[in-house]
């Protein structure tokens, strides 16, 4: 119907009725209300249900013998009075049928008419007489129907026809009646939409508002759901994402696309389109959620059959747009704050790695800040020791686990060993075929780990475990991966370093201390022990070896005496080749009698064991802290002088420092 037409000319009948009744109850701008031209070829089923009002008010109305029918301006007969056999009467048929009748001209004219029986062109209508009224619309003044009827020939009058003029004023108010119920009724429904439509808008423009608020992902996907259960509350929704992410929501779930339920959700993802499944009483919706980079997931919504229409689709398509670019955008400022957090990590860790030198203590730091980065409960770090071809666990918070020898063959080491690749485990009870002692005895069931390489050969390993089951992520793996690379520089620079020094502090020939660490040692044990005492041993007449068997032999010789000295000492003693062939034994807190035990044996030993023989002169000196002058070189001084008395005495012997 038309709405909001400015009032036309009044023409034809419609300007004498009287409105009062009809003028009192509605409002003037309901009133203004009209039917139009181009409303006319829609108001066939308007003009038969007023006419069926009219047909019951009017019961018991002083009528024309004959029946009214109803006829629509394009001619079409709407409806006949009283006739149980409609089709019979000759107006039943279309009205080019009828020839010139009242009605005919009553069309044409837009004025009440009468027509004598003689006058009607075609034969069947001879015998009745015809009166017709035509109905105007009440402002625009529009003929929209018309009331006829036809009385025996010689019965029609005007008294006839004024009975007619007054039945069309009470029909049209009966249509009129109709109209306006229709018509508001109709506007209820268009405002209730647009309420409904409004309410939408407004809660969608609050949603995205909101969305972009949130830049974290968890806070994007609770939005989107609290939104639509405020909007359809009977409504059930999930959210299904096809990303390796766990939310707290328990309307969020992973996309599973072997399961057969999944089929709507599993097209919607792939096409990125929304798809609709209906039974015969649930309506269910698979909306993709998608951003510019692609589909995050879908969202699923179930409800009863009828209460999603088109204007719902759209708007629950936008929310999906909204949410699907809030979720990208949070999506990947996660990334970008996990990878920022990923690149300090490494970077501290590799300083703290690379602060300390000492292998244990690196490993240890690494230790503690594995399991703090993977919020695990267990960790080892191995070495793989290439002289028994063990991995030797270095640094564990298992205490049992500390020094424990692998087989290259065993466990999750072997694993790791021949594929050099790292494992995530996400339940050692679910029939893993590797046993694992770190897992049986820490009773874990999560499990990540690494080989520690370095230019591609396995020089240790890392494993972290957790008592619970599916604890490790892929993008722990993917960490861990990268931190074990880190790790395995750091395991070798320890080991390297540890090499180093211990080639500068060894002296080649003997495999003794070299005479500057002999030294340090003594200066740090002066600074914390109370006593100590020092032998200092040459090789008697050694120059004659050297010219009798040669400088090989001579070396032979240091070689023998040095093997005698560390056979014949505490491993707390420390036994350093102090220059050419005079050797030195520094002794912690040991007293001169038994330090003279210990240099007698050596004495002994060298004189019976050496071949070519040689003997040794020893000279004995020590340190109390209670002496004057506390230092290394008067230790060595007096020893020295020690030994040179024991050469003036003629050898082979020992002198204790006065
Ligand atoms: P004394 O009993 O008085 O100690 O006599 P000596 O010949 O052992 O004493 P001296 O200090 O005169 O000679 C030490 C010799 O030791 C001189 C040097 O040729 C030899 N010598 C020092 N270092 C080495 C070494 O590394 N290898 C060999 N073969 N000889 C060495
Ligand atoms: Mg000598
Ligand atoms: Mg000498």
């Amino acid at each position: 119907m038309a709405h909001n037409r400015k009032s036309a000319n009044l023409t034809g009948m419609a300007q004498n009725e009287d409105h009062s009744r009809t003028q009192q109850q509605l409002p003037g701008w309901l009133q203004k209300q009209d039917l139009t031209e181009a409303d006319l070829p829609y108001i066939h089923g308007l003009l038969a249900g007023s006419f069926g009002d009219w047909l019951e008010e009017a019961d018991g109305f002083p009528w024309l013998g004959g029946q009214i029918a109803l006829i629509h301006p394009d001619g079409t007969t709407i409806a006949i009075s009283g006739s149980d056999d409609g089709d019979a009467h000759p107006f039943s048929r279309r009205a080019d049928t009828w020839g010139v009748t009242a009605a005919t001209v009553a069309l044409d004219t837009c004025r009440p008419t009468l027509m004598r029986s003689e006058e009607h062109t075609t034969h069947a209508l001879r015998s009745y007489d015809s009166i017709a009224v035509p109905i105007f619309t009440r402002s625009t003044g529009i003929p929209c129907a018309l009331l006829a009827s036809l009385l025996p020939a010689g019965e029609a009058h005007a008294g006839e026809l004024k009975l007619l003029q007054a039945a069309a004023l009470h029909y049209r108010n009966c249509l009129y009646r109709q109209f306006e119920h229709i018509f508001v009724g109709g506007m209820l429904r268009e405002q209730k939409l647009s309420q409904r439509e409004e309410k939408r808008r407004d809660i969608l423009f609050d949603v995205m508002r909101r969305l972009n608020d949130h830049i974290d992902v968890e806070n994007v996907l609770s939005e989107v759901l609290d939104s639509l259960e405020q909007l359809y509350p009977i409504c059930r929704a999930d959210l299904f994402l096809s990303q390796d992410y766990n939310s707290h929501n328990e309307k969020v779930k992973p996309l599973a696309f072997h399961l057969s339920n999944m089929d709507l959700c599993k097209q919607a993802f792939l096409e990125g389109q929304i798809r609709e499944s209906r039974t015969e009483d649930r309506h269910q919706l698979a909306i993709p959620l998608s951003g510019k980079q692609g589909t995050y997931g879908v969202l699923r919504l179930d409800l009863p059959v009828n209460e999603f229409d088109d204007a719902d689709i759209r708007f629950l398509s936008l929310l999906a747009a909204a949410a699907g670019t809030a979720f990208e955008k949070a999506k990947l400022h996660e990334q970008a704050n996990v990878l920022i957090g990923e690149l300090r990590l490494i970077n501290e860790l590799t300083q703290r790695l690379n602060r300390s030198l000492k292998l244990t203590d690196t490993m240890q730091f690494a230790s503690a800040e594995l399991l703090n980065i993977f919020q695990s409960d267990f960790c080892c770090i191995f070495q793989y020791d290439i002289q028994s071809g063990q991995f030797i666990v270095m640094s564990s918070n298992v205490p049992e686990m500390i020094g424990e020898a692998y087989a290259t063959e065993y466990g999750f080491c072997s694993v790791l060993w021949s594929t050099k690749e790292p494992i995530i485990l996400s339940d050692y009870r679910s029939a893993t075929p590797v046993s694992s002692q770190l897992m049986d005895i820490t009773h874990s069931r999560s499990l990540l780990a690494s080989p520690l390489l370095l230019n591609g050969n396995v020089i240790g390993a890392v494993m972290i475990t957790k008592r619970e089951a599916n604890h490790f992520s892929y993008d722990n793996y993917k960490l861990l991966q990268v931190l074990s690379a880190h790790l395995g520089l750091a395991m070798s620079n320890a080991t390297l370093h540890a090499e180093v020094r211990r080639m500068v502090i060894t002296d080649n020939l003997t495999g003794l201390f070299a005479r500057h660490y002999l030294n340090e040692r003594i200066g740090r044990k002066q600074l914390r022990d109370h006593s100590g005492s020092l032998i200092v041993v040459d090789i008697d007449h050694f120059k004659r070896v050297n010219d009798t068997y040669g400088h090989q032999v001579g070396d032979d010789i240091l070689t023998q005496v040095s093997g005698i000295i560390r056979t014949s000492i505490r491993d707390t003693d420390i036994a350093a080749r102090w220059g050419g062939e005079e050797l030195a034994i520094y002794l912690p807190i040991l007293s001169l009698e038994q330090t003279e035990r210990v240099a007698e044996r050596i004495r002994h030993r060298v004189e019976s064991e050496t071949n070519p023989q040689v003997t040794v002169s020893c000279g004995i000196a020590e340190w109390r802290s209670t002496d004057e002058r506390v230092s290394v070189e008067s230790l060595f001084y007096k020893a020295d002088m020690a030994l040179y008395d024991a050469k003036h005495l003629g050898r082979n012997r020992i002198v204790i420092s006065e």
